[in-house]
């Protein structure tokens, strides 16, 4: 008996399948954006997470918005909040839940650059090699900051910021989609040899 997935067509398509997979570098971004879904913030939704240098463990994962228990809602709302709406930021989030020692090495991937505050907290969380944002926010100082301290600091290439685009949705929603296909195909209880 010939399962599905041993013909030649499925052979060819999980070969194309295997070498179009994501980077893992690609897959926090996605993790990162995903997050970001969840900011109760009216400013800016970002989401941050904290990885291996290798990006294959995550450490950490935060997103900006109030305190456990608190509104899911700014402080602040208006001109007033500019710099100020009150909520927690993504990556301050993150280092408050980051459990490994502070002398693990550590890659920082956020949506968008850190602030000044937030740039700081990562200098004093210890490890942190390097910083990776697809979106630069509207002061940079803070970049130049983290570069002294040698921290390397760089924005997203190109390939992987489409990924921010709106298509991560998709692409999340197209692998879930390919897994449930999957799985029906293959059918109960069916597991490969
Ligand atoms: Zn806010
Ligand atoms: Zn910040």
């Amino acid at each position: 008996m010939t399962y599905e997935w041993e013909t030649r067509e499925a052979t060819e398509k999980h070969q194309q399948r295997v070498a179009g997979r994501p980077s893992f570098e690609a897959i926090n971004l996605l993790y990162a954006t995903s997050l970001a879904l969840r900011s109760t913030c009216r400013r800016l939704a970002v989401g941050c997470v904290i990885v291996s240098p290798d990006f294959q463990s995550v450490y950490s994962a935060g997103y900006n918005g109030n305190a456990r228990g608190l509104p899911n809602d700014c402080d602040v709302v208006g001109d007033a909040a500019v710099g100020g709406c009150g909520c927690i930021h993504a990556e301050a989030n993150a280092i408050t839940k980051c459990g490994v020692p502070h002398t693990t090495p550590k890659t920082v991937i956020t949506t968008h650059s850190p602030c000044m505050a937030c740039a700081k907290l990562l200098i004093q969380l210890e490890g942190v090699q390097r910083v990776v944002y697809a979106e630069e926010y509207r002061l940079t100082a803070s970049l130049d900051m983290l570069r002294q301290e040698h921290i390397v600091v760089e924005r997203w290439p190109r390939d992987a910021l489409a990924l921010v685009d709106g298509r991560a949705l998709s692409l999340i929603d197209d692998a879930r989609r390919q897994l449930v296909e999957d799985w029906r195909r293959m059918g109960p209880g069916v597991t490969r040899p």
